[in-house]
């Protein structure tokens, strides 16, 4: 596959690249402060399986984490710009395009998605994305000196694009070309995402799925106000909104409240966050997070107890997720993936990949150039993927799912 990339598409990567293999760690200690029970962290009916209600939040804890969307029998992802499927139960993978000799990498393929058009005018975003009822939703744009960003839907095979309604637009020159963060999710057959540029994205908007767009949440603390890390559970539109006290960037304070969806009713229920580091649902009632002692904790939203799961020892922590059994953490200038089970136990330790998408229950999705635990060094990038089921064994059967090479 040819390589093509595009810069502007780029802006999320957060990760550092390096795959040096000499960090150890040591397994963080267990504590028990509270009366929370930690084996009943997840009831039976959890988030953390694949239901088209759901928002998939278990893809990880940093804003707009939906790089891959899981379907009843496998997950559509991006790669490249280009559309691919991994089935689940043959745990191979496909580019959704079904002409020979294809190449995938210009407008004459169904699953291409990068920038087309005689003077690359038009283009997608192909970072963040959504499936319901067998459609694709998705941003796409028209490029000038504004760019104009538009709902799209497609059929799963990436056939049928279709421009719902306009949603807004960025100055390119003021956003330095960029399709600014943003965040798109599913939920219920409506979308929620922050759209709006002008504001300093301190919006959320709803988006019904005929391309109405409807904003529900405003905010306006403090100096320079923002929200990231959209995730809804049943009646419910979880955020943390961010902001200083002073102009001058001193003050930072943040809270994770939730948007009744049905009252309109908006509560604060967590105040100070570790900055950039996001939170996960239990359930309706219990958030995974980071607390400012940068220990990981749940805490039980009605009686406010919260438990400390992991003391953390880490530096440079990135972003974490939970899968309903265990909890993931990466950290380091290396990447290391550290997995605890819900007692605090360090179970394994990943290493060797750039990027890790988590995923849920059954398989775990990274981005590496070889493959992961290997030591070794490629050329090109890949994407690959680890059944579960071999969290804690040594040797691992690891799955490359897409690559440059
Ligand atoms: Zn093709």
């Amino acid at each position: 596959m040819k390589i093509k990339f595009i810069c502007i598409f780029f802006i999320i990567i957060i990760f550092c690249t390096s795959c040096d293999n000499t960090s150890e760690k040591n397994a963080s200690s267990s504590i028990d402060n509270s009366d929370i029970e930690k084996s009943t962290l997840v009831d039976e009916d959890s988030l953390y399986a694949y239901n088209e209600n759901s928002s998939q939040n278990y893809w990880g804890s940093f804003a707009g984490s939906n790089y891959i969307r899981e379907v009843d029998n496998g997950y559509y992802f991006f790669f490249n710009d280009v559309l691919c499927y991994f089935d689940k139960n043959s745990k191979s993978s496909t580019v959704v395009c079904s002409s020979l000799n294809c190449t995938h990498d210009n407008e004459e393929c169904s699953a291409y998605f990068g920038i087309y058009g005689d003077a690359s005018q038009y283009g997608f975003n192909t970072m963040g994305f959504e499936i319901y009822e067998d459609y694709i939703y998705l941003i796409g744009y028209d490029i000038s000196e504004v760019w104009d960003c538009y709902l799209y839907r497609c059929n799963l095979d990436g056939t049928g694009r279709t421009k719902i309604g306009y949603l807004y637009s960025i100055d390119a020159d003021e956003d330095n070309g960029y399709i600014t963060s943003y965040e798109l999710t599913m939920h219920n057959g409506c979308l929620y995402g922050i759209l709006d540029s002008e504001n300093e994205y301190s919006c959320i908007s709803k988006i019904t799925l005929d391309g109405e767009v409807t904003k529900i949440v405003e905010c306006n603390e403090g100096y320079y106000p923002s929200i990231d890390s959209v995730q809804c559970y049943n009646n419910y539109v979880y955020y943390i909104e961010k902001w200083y006290e002073s102009e001058d960037y001193t003050g930072y304070n943040s809270c994770l409240y939730r948007y009744n969806i049905n009252s309109e009713e908006i509560e604060c229920l967590i105040e100070g966050f570790y900055y950039n580091f996001g939170y996960l649902l239990i359930d309706d009632n219990k958030v995974l997070y980071m607390n400012t002692d940068e220990n990981f904790c749940v805490k039980d939203i009605s009686t406010k107890d919260e438990s400390v799961i992991i003391e953390s020892n880490a530096e440079d922590l990135w972003s974490f997720s939970f899968d309903g059994r265990y909890i993931y953490i990466v950290s380091g200038d290396d990447s290391v993936l550290d997995v605890y089970d819900t007692e605090g136990n360090l179970i394994d330790e990943i290493t060797d990949f750039d990027n890790c998408f988590f995923g849920d229950s059954e398989f775990l999705f990274v981005e590496a150039s070889c493959e992961p635990e290997s030591g070794q060094s490629c050329d090109g990038w890949s994407w690959w993927v680890l059944d579960k089921s071999q969290i804690g064994e040594t040797d691992k059967d690891w799955i490359m799912i897409a690559t440059t090479e």
